[in-house]
Formats: C-alpha cells, structure tokens, sequence
C-alpha cells in the first residue's frame, strides 16, 4: 500500500458523426447505446444539425449521450433554406451538392472537438462526412468510417469500379457483368452510378466520390453494421486485398435498440386484434425506407397487386412530396380494411418486424432494413430502386438465400414493377414453396445473428478489439 496513486478508470471519449438522413443515423444512435453498455466509462458525444436533434434525443433518451448542434452551411446554391438533412431535400438530385457542403463544417466541428472533455480518443463518422479524417489526423486521433451498406455490396463495387470493365459497357443499359475475383457473381451495368467514370458529366459528384474512396483509404478502419458469419467471404477478401480493415460489430439493432420508440403503437394493436382472430395469422410487412419516393402510377400498382393478393399487411407509406393526396385506386383502403393497414407515419419497425403474426416483408433493400429484417427471421421480398439497394438485394437473394426478388418492367434500376408480378411474389413468399424455403433460412441465420452478438461472439469481441486498439493512441 505503499503506492498512494488511486487507479483511474480510462477516460475514453467516444465522438459519433453519422450523415444527415435518418438511414445513416441509426446504426450509429444504435452504436452510442451499445457503447456505453459494454463500457461503464466511457463518454460518447454525438455530432449533428439541429434539425435531427428532437429524433436522436428520442433514441437516446435516458442514456448520457451529449448531442454536440452544427450549423449546415447557409446560402449553399440550390438547397433550401433550413434544410438540414437528406429527408428534407426537394430533391435527391441534389444529394451530392448536400453532402459537399457538409465539408464547409469543418472548421465548426474542429473548434467543438477541440472543447471536449475528456479528450477524444476516437471517432466515427459517415463515409460521406469524409473531411473528418481530416479533423481526426490534426487533433491526434484515429477515423473509423461508418458505412450504410453490406461489405459484400462496398466489396463488390469497389472490385468493379477499379476494374476498368465499367468503360466497356455503356452506361444506363442492363448488361451483365462478371465481378472479378467473384466469378459466380453477376452485376447489372446500370446499377452503377455513372459518376465514376464520366466526371465532365456530373463533376461535383465526381469529385465527392472520389474524395470519399481517399478518405477510407486515410482513416483507421471501418466499422460495418455486419457480422463475420453473415458474410466471411468479402469480409477476408476486404482484409486481405483492400483495406482498411472492416470492424464487424452487428446488427446493431440486435443489441442496442431503445425499448420502443412507439409502445403499443396502433400497428401493433392492429397486429395483435388479428391474431387473436387467427392464431396462424401471417401479414406481410411493406416499407421502403426514409429516402424513396414512388410516383403515384406506382403506388397505384402496388395497392392493386396487394388487394388481389388477398394477403394481410401493413404499408408502411410516405406521401409523394409533389401529391397532397395518396394516390389508391378509388374506394382501395375501405375495400381491404380487414386485411390491410396503411400507415402514414414513422412506425417502430424493428417492433413490427418483430411481432409474431409478421411473416414477409416487401423491401427496397436499405441495409439497416435487411439487417433488421434477418435479426427477426422474416424473409424478404426484395425491391431495390438505388444507391447500394442492387447490391443488397443481391445478396438477399443470391448469396444468403433468404429472400425473393420482383421484377421490374423496365431497364431502369428504379424498375417499375406492375401489380401482376408484385401480387405473384406477393404470394409466393406468404404462401409458396420458395417463400417456404427461405423463410426456413432466415430463421438459421437469425439465429447466427444472436449468437454474434451474444458475450464471447464474434462481433461482442470485434467491438472489444475495436475499442482497446483505437483508445491506445490517447491513453
Ligand atoms: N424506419 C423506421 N420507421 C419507419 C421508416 C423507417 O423505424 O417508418 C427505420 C428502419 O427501421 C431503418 C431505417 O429507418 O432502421 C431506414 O434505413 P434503411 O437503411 O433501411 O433505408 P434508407 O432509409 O436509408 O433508405
């Protein structure tokens, strides 16, 4: 006892910087819950706008998270006014102007990271919010990206991009393409983003790209909403060829959701009325995300291909914003109002996806939906329309098999999908031999899941590692 000096407990600071669009930011709230229940002293301070603090207050409610407000830049040419965050844009053809004007920040966030106490140790922060390996290697301290995808999508994208097999096939058109190194994988031409490779024809987001692919490269890690077993193939493949390291520490939402952020929501006591009528009550889940917006001819056709489905299911819809009304057929909602429910609202969806009478969910494939759809052992029927979705999807259907896809009409990503095809997979997933066979896959990999993430699986134990590697930098 000779020694007087009390040992402290590390005084480890955790900074969270997800993007500004609902997607992006839930596996990161998630991540700050998950945090500070492994690690009793551990700080987390998450950045954001002040448009998205009321939702990340109500996710984090009851936890000791500082949410830290950055102003967006004003006066950014072709945004609006006070709006802060994907959701709000008029337009997602202005999603790259957003996400470089986040950079114009920079000084803002180095001035509060500066006044943080105790120091940062380490950050994460979205893969678009890439000027914060910047930030990161001026004050000191390891960059992880956060990346809204699969590595399997991040993995196969990148093989192909660097390929040089894009400048081969004309752009907008459906051919396919064998991913090298992947020979059993075939990706479709269109569903690449043309920024690539033709930067004279949409510099701004040429340019975000790229800075983006360079600031990964430059950061300590990448922390992946996955787990090892869901995807070990392009997890290694990353590891070994590509780099830097992925950090598989989910599903998240497996670990860290909040109770509920809307207990016994009317979904759900819809959910529970039917199955008190029909204990073997099956209803399909239908939502597709916080960002797609489907043209009213669409939403015509996917409330016909339901009704004569003759399923159950809950819709989950957001209104157009150009409509100020929904676009149903005449008299839809009052003809399938025993079997269907069309929400207008936010809805718990891990809860719905949850609830016991749910047996199929119709998807565009966001990857936190994917996730949450296999935490909960529901199959999906997979319709992707952008960004990484393709890629998904894929991997839903192809490579996991836990799911069915729909054919679009078109050639276009964001194919068009006619009620007939929509009301045919409808029912094979709920009631056929294929939606048999992948509803019994999903509840093995649901299963893997829970394991990963019980005391002692593999991503409790990656997010150990991830957290004792990177604190070493500021003791
Ligand atoms: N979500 C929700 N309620 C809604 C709509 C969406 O809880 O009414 C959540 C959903 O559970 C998921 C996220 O919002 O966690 C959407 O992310 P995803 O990656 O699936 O799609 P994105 O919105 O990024 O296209």
């Amino acid at each position: 006892m000779g020694n007087d000096t009390v040992s402290r407990p590390p005084r480890q600071h955790v900074v969270l910087f997800p993007f500004m669009a609902k997607g992006h930011i839930i596996p990161l709230l998630q991540l700050a819950r998950l945090l500070l229940l492994r690690r009793r002293h551990i700080t987390v301070s998450i950045f954001t706008t002040p448009a998205n603090r009321p939702f990340i207050a109500t996710f984090l409610a009851g936890t000791p998270t500082a949410i830290v407000e950055l102003r967006f830049p004003e006066n950014v040419a072709g945004i609006p006014a006070g709006v802060e965050s994907i959701d709000a844009l008029p337009s997602m053809s202005l999603f790259h102007t957003f996400a470089k004007a986040t950079e114009l920040m920079k000084a803002d966030f180095e001035r509060a990271l500066k006044n943080l106490d105790p120091p940062v140790s380490f950050l994460v922060s979205d893969v678009f919010l890439w000027w914060t390996v910047e930030s990161a290697s001026e004050l000191g301290f390891p960059r992880f990206v956060s990346y809204g995808s699969s590595t399997y999508a991040v993995a196969v994208s990148t093989v192909v991009a660097t390929s040089g097999l894009l400048l081969q096939h004309e752009p907008e058109r459906k051919t396919m393409i064998t991913v090298p190194g992947f020979p059993w994988i075939k990706v479709n031409r269109n569903e690449f983003d043309p920024v690539l490779e033709n930067p004279q024809a949409n510099p701004v987001g040429h340019g975000f790209v790229m800075k983006w692919v360079e600031a990964t490269n430059r950061s300590f890690g990448i922390v992946a909403n996955s787990f090892y077993e869901l995807e070990p193939v392009f997890i290694d493949h990353w590891n070994r060829d590509i780099g830097p390291k992925v950090w598989p520490i989910g599903p998240l939402c497996l670990q860290a959701q909040p109770e509920s952020l809307n207990t016994r929501d009317v979904v759900h006591q819809w959910l529970d009325e039917k199955l008190e009528k029909d204990e073997s009550s099956s209803v399909l889940y239908v939502a597709f995300g916080s960002q797609v917006e489907l043209s009213s001819e669409q939403v015509r056709e996917i409330a016909k291909g339901l009704e004569e489905s003759y399923v159950k299911f809950v819709w989950v819809i957001r209104k157009p914003k150009d409509e100020t009304e929904d676009s149903f057929p005449d008299g839809f909602e009052n003809r399938v109002k025993n079997r269907g429910m069309v929400v207008r609202d936010w809805v718990d969806q891990m809860g719905v996806l949850n609830h016991k009478s749910v047996q199929g969910f119709l998807s565009h494939c966001g990857w936190n939906s994917v996730l949450e759809s296999l935490s909960a052992g529901v199959p999906i029927l997979a319709w992707p329309m952008m960004a990484e979705q393709p890629h998904n999807a894929r991997m839903v259907v192809e490579e996991i098999k836990v799911g069915l896809r729909v054919e679009t009409s078109d050639s276009s990503v964001a194919g068009f999908v006619r009620s007939e095809e929509l009301k045919k997979m409808v029912k094979e997933l709920m009631e056929g031999q294929m939606g048999k066979e992948v509803r019994k896959k999903v509840k093995e990999v649901a299963d893997m899941a829970k394991a990963a993430v019980e005391e002692g699986g593999s991503s409790w134990q990656a997010l150990d590692t991830l957290i004792d590697e990177a604190c070493k930098f500021r003791p």
